[in-house]
């Protein structure tokens, strides 16, 4: 007798989301719908080359409807969820509700501002492509304002940038900022040439990179001081108010772009038993992935605090590699229980981190061996073209890096600004 087809709704195409439902995809037992609340799927660790105005939005970008192309058991829902009822096996969109045998919570993180309200208000995250995009036209418009006026501190002001967190995000942005401002500002806006303006990166804790090698931080803090980076540990940011970013040492930076990659938090679920989450806001799933307290609930990537993985009591990192291979191992699972077989404990398997500081320097921390320099600079590419969906995006991409190195001069520098006006 055949089993009645299992309706899966899976929330968030993210790493973890598109990764799940590309295991299941014709595979007709499971009639999958995945809901997010954009209508593409992207690559948060480029998004510092978009904020920067050196790839488009659209190279990291796709379209979760083109993805299911051909797949008659995929289905994508346009909706941002409010509400899980698991009472009665259903959740709430802001455009409609839908039912569920199964559902998996993949909706990642947000930016955390650590109760800083004047941050949150005016800081700059880099969390999404909206995020990116926004940043990009600030500081493009500000470059615009700065050459427009003669007050030496008010345009100080304006192209000072304050880079809070000194992970990999803090420093790409940084190094890339540094690298424009030497090759693209100082020619292109002759108005601000000799305008004493500095780029600042500052991190709480002692060392760049945290979780990398110390030759990784050494290597990343070295090269950007060499682009003129003013980095400075062990302080923390305190406050944004009046223009001026407050440091915990009592240094104020007049500044109008405070940049804001310090810290994440697991969005909420509202809906689901109490006492699920854990560290972060993180929902507290078992070795499976099912979310504590529940049958047919699951949580897979950042927004997951798994601690049965016997090499991370503590939880996995919140990386891309772990939200893939959740996504993939859970998919494979369900794949396992409709056919018999026994379900598979998820274990991590670190494939190494890197990050990208300037043209042809990169940090690589790899299971085996660190290096940093040109090598990992390859490295570094190659890594960020391949996972890429869509092969039009990793030869748009490939073409795009290619030109931009060779020229020093991507030519993205546009400030489109639909329906919102910035101040
Ligand atoms: C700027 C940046 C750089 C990074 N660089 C690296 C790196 O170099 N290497 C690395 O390993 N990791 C990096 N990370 C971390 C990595 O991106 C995350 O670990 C990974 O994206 C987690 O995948 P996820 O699927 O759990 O969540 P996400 O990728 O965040 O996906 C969440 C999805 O849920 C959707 N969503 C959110 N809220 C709702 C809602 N209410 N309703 C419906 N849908 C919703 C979103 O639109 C999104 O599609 C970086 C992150 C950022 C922000």
């Amino acid at each position: 007798m055949a089993h009645a087809v299992k309706k899966i709704v899976i929330v968030g195409g993210g790493f973890a989301g598109i990764n799940f439902v590309k295991q299941l995809g014709k595979d007709n037992r499971f009639q999958v719908t995945l809901v997010d609340k954009n209508n593409y799927h992207f690559f948060p660790p480029l998004l510092y080359q978009v904020a920067s105005a050196f790839i488009e939005p659209s190279n990291i970008s796709y379209p979760f409807r083109r993805m299911f192309e051909g797949k008659s058991n995929l289905h994508y829902h346009y909706g941002s969820l409010l509400k899980v009822n698991p009472g009665n096996n259903t959740i709430e969109t802001d455009t409609g509700i839908l039912e569920y045998d199964f559902l998996v919570l993949a909706i990642g993180t947000e930016t955390n501002y650590f109760g800083m309200e004047n941050v949150r208000q005016h800081s700059r995250p880099m969390k999404t492509i909206d995020d990116a995009i926004n940043l990009r036209n600030h500081l493009l418009l500000n470059m615009e304002k700065a050459s427009l006026i003669n007050d030496r501190a008010e345009k100080e002001s304006l192209l000072n940038i304050v880079i809070a967190g000194g992970g990999p995000s803090g420093v790409e942005i940084a190094g890339m900022l540094a690298e424009m401002r030497q090759n693209i500002a100082t020619i292109e806006y002759p108005e601000i040439k000799g305008i004493l303006s500095h780029i600042h990166l500052i991190d709480a804790s002692p060392h760049l990179l945290g979780p990398m090698s110390s030759k990784a931080q050494k290597a990343a803090f070295k090269v950007l001081n060499q682009l003129g980076v003013k980095v400075k540990l062990n302080t923390a940011v305190k406050d944004y108010k009046d223009g001026k970013v407050l440091l915990a040492d009592g240094e104020m930076i007049a500044t109008k772009s405070l940049i804001w990659t310090s810290g994440v938090i697991a969005r909420e679920v509202p809906g689901l038993p109490p006492d699920v989450t854990g560290r972060g806001r993180r929902i507290l799933v078992d070795e499976f992935n099912k979310v504590k307290d529940t049958q047919n609930i699951f949580a897979i990537g950042d927004i997951c605090l798994q601690v049965t993985d016997n090499n991370y009591p503590g939880g996995h990192p919140q990386l891309a590699q772990v939200a893939i291979q959740q996504g993939s191992l859970l998919a494979q699972n369900f794949r396992r229980q409709a056919s018999g077989k026994p379900l598979k404990p998820f274990s991590y398997n670190d494939k190494g981190s890197m990050a990208i500081i300037s043209k042809y320097e990169a940090v690589a921390d790899l299971p085996k061996v660190s290096f940093t320099g040109f090598f990992a600079w390859l490295i570094w590419l190659f890594v960020h073209i391949i996972p890429l969906v869509g092969f039009r995006n990793k030869v748009k991409l490939a073409f795009s890096w290619f030109w931009s190195f060779i020229t020093n001069n991507p030519t993205l520098r546009l400030i489109i600004r639909p329906g919102k006006q910035e101040n």
